[in-house]
């Protein structure tokens, strides 16, 4: 057992939480949460299915009428306090994330920052909820927009960002006056038990937010996507499942917001700045072992700052420390799971096999187990794997081209859109290429997007809706248009 030592130790729940109470499976059956730095076993999670599903369904169908009504204010000063207990408990919560999760404890921790200000900003939004009162086209009457709650809700989230894309939901949802049921990852259930204790903590009343835990997914997706009560889902995962899903959905006419995977292009100009884009790569690729969705999957670098790009990126690269992510000074850990290394390993053989050179890496780290190199390939040729699907793993491909027509079609040249990275000095370029590309956020000198503050989001197979920002409460309400006439 690699039991986290917490300075707070009941934040270290194992349980699912309905209508306020924290349960284990009706049958009382549990799956292992294991460390995948380690393969030690973490904790027993309940093994739920669609009965508990149900119960939380209907206890969030109970609570929503006191919610909604309750005071916009309230919600925010709700919703503040919960971000702050976040902040109060990162430690911990980051602790208990790099232990199920894998990822650095620095980055765990700024995590946990990240992922308390979506609930910060909502608590802020609350109160801005507004609706509109538009001209009539006659005077004897008076037409109203109200913004309403779309009721009941679901979230079903990734274990890449196990506390962060929890309340990137969970934010707009309660802000609004939804209620919600959240099914975490089943790899990393227990960040989001920790993070619903502190919900408690804050205040959320009784089956406003409800945990729903279990390693057979299918089982309780089917609950929530099947239910009439059910008006909304919201996803971040795999494009594959969240299609899936979206289809699942379809026999209720769910509203479905969907954050599903990128490839991204990362793209050097000659005239950018060779520092400014090896640090942004360095940060788009490798974060989190490269397991994001807005990982840099393509790098296109022009033909004048090829080398000198790929000899520094390659130095830098070298140095990363690997390792267990709550050992000092590790900032690359493991990868989620075999299959997740297999899929690396697959990607590296392809490219290779279709004529890319090794510069660093390439192979199974030393250590064994979810570890592997830090790797970077170049002369990734445009039929590589690599190119074509997200490696979610710490490759990264140089292929080099001359102009900016050339690499603007090579970069749209895929089904996705979620996020491109280019670096280059020249304004004009900086407003050509930004416009160009077909992705729903574009990064310019910086590896480093995301932000409560912005929308979050994908165009053509990368998804549907916005989550953070002013337009993040619009994928939780409805509009009602309201005619009043006789005046
Ligand atoms: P990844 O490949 O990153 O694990 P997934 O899309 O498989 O991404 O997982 C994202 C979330 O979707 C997780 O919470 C997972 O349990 C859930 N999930 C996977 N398959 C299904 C399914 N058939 N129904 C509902 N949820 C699912």
């Amino acid at each position: 057992m690699s039991i986290p030592k917490l300075a707070d130790p009941t934040l270290f729940k194992t349980l699912g939480h309905i209508n306020g109470e924290w349960v284990g499976a009706d049958d009382g059956r549990t799956y292992v949460v294991d460390n995948p730095g380690t393969g030690e076993k973490v904790a027993s999670a309940p093994k739920m299915g669609a009965a508990e599903t149900h119960r939380a369904i209907a206890a969030a169908e109970a609570a929503f009428p006191g919610w909604s009504r309750t005071p916009p204010k309230t919600r925010g000063q709700i919703l503040r306090k919960w971000a702050e207990l976040m902040v109060a408990n990162a430690d911990d919560l980051a602790l208990i994330m790099s232990t199920e999760q894998g990822k650095p404890l620095a980055e765990a921790k700024g995590e946990i920052t990240y992922a308390a200000s979506f609930l910060e900003w909502f608590a802020e939004e609350a109160r801005r909820v507004d609706g509109a009162i538009i001209s009539a086209p006659t005077n004897d009457r008076r037409l109203l927009v109200l913004r309403q709650p779309i009721g009941v809700t679901a979230a079903i989230t990734p274990w890449n960002f196990p506390a962060a894309m929890l309340t990137r939901k969970l934010g707009p949802a309660l802000a609004v006056g939804c209620t919600i049921v959240c099914k975490p990852a089943q790899q990393t259930p227990l960040t989001a038990m920790a993070v619903v204790e502190l919900a408690v903590r804050a205040g959320v009343p009784a089956g406003v937010v409800n945990l729903v835990v279990g390693d057979e997914a299918s089982l309780i997706g089917g609950a929530l996507t099947s239910s009439p009560v059910v008006r909304k889902l919201s996803f971040t995962g795999s494009t594959e499942v969240g299609k899936l899903l979206t289809r699942q959905c379809a026999d209720t006419m769910k509203k479905v917001s969907m954050e599903l995977g990128g490839n991204a292009p990362f793209i050097v100009f000659d005239d950018a700045d060779l520092e400014t884009a090896v640090a942004g790569a360095l940060v788009a690729k490798y974060r989190n072992t490269g397991q994001a969705c807005t990982a840099v999957n393509r790098i296109y670098v022009q033909r004048g700052i090829a080398d000198a790009f790929t000899r520094r990126l390659a130095e830098e690269v070298a140095k990363f420390t690997v390792g267990i992510g709550t050992t000092p000074g590790v900032n690359v850990g493991p990868l989620i799971d075999s299959a997740a290394l297999a899929k690396v390993r697959s990607h590296v053989d392809d490219a290779v096999a279709r004529g890319a050179q090794v510069a660093v890496g390439g192979s199974s780290h030393s250590l064994g187990g979810l570890f592997f190199q830090p790797t970077l390939l170049t002369d990734v040729p445009a039929d590589a794997l690599m190119c074509a699907e997200e490696t979610f793993g710490p490759v990264a491909g140089i292929t080099v081209f001359d102009t900016e027509e050339e690499v603007i079609t090579a970069a749209n040249a895929t089904p996705f859109g979620l996020t491109a990275y280019f670096f280059t000095k020249d304004n004009a370029r900086v407003w050509r290429v930004g416009e160009a590309l077909e992705s729903g956020m574009v990064a310019v000198n910086t590896g480093l997007l995301s932000t409560a503050e912005a929308p979050f989001g994908g165009v053509k197979e990368s998804g549907l809706g916005r989550e953070g920002s002013r337009w993040g409460t619009d994928d939780w309400t409805e509009l009602k248009y309201l005619a009043v006439a006789g005046l």
